[in-house]
């Protein structure tokens, strides 16, 4: 007959490589976020998506603090894959009829503009952190 104690350190003991196991995958997967442009650029999407259609009130308040201008690189149309809304002449076919609200207001933060710079380009906003504290 077993007691207590010996469940608790025989349910231990098979417990521990398992959290062995689990650890070494959140190590991984944090690793495969941190080098996967491809997973950055799909989060970046969704992340976009949400903010847009459910954090309304953070959109309108990163626009207040956004600085420059779009300097029509299209790199934002090139993010995880070339959208198809995109003409050959680097125009959006979309414009003025159906544009996502995510192109209407990129970059919506420091996290956008890194996402650019992950393409090798540089985004013609920026983000005043300064006076945004
Ligand atoms: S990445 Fe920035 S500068 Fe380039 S097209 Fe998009 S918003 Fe404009
Ligand atoms: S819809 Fe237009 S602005 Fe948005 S990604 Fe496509 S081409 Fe670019």
């Amino acid at each position: 007959m077993y007691t207590l104690n010996q469940r608790v350190r025989q349910w231990s003991d098979h417990i521990a490589p398992l959290m062995d196991n689990f650890h070494h995958l959140v190590v991984a997967i944090v690793k495969i976020r941190h080098d996967s442009r491809f997973l950055h650029h799909c989060i970046g999407k969704v992340r976009r998506f949400l903010l847009v259609h459910f954090r309304q009130d953070y959109v309108q308040q990163q626009l207040t603090v956004r600085a420059g201008s779009c300097r029509q690189c299209g790199t934002c149309c090139n993010l995880l894959f070339t959208c198809p809304m995109l003409t050959k002449g680097g125009r959006c076919s979309a414009y003025g009829i159906c544009r996502p609200g995510a192109c209407k207001v990129f970059p919506i933060d420091e996290r956008d503009i890194a996402e650019v710079e992950l393409c090798g380009h540089h985004c013609g906003y920026n983000f005043d952190t300064k006076s945004s504290d």
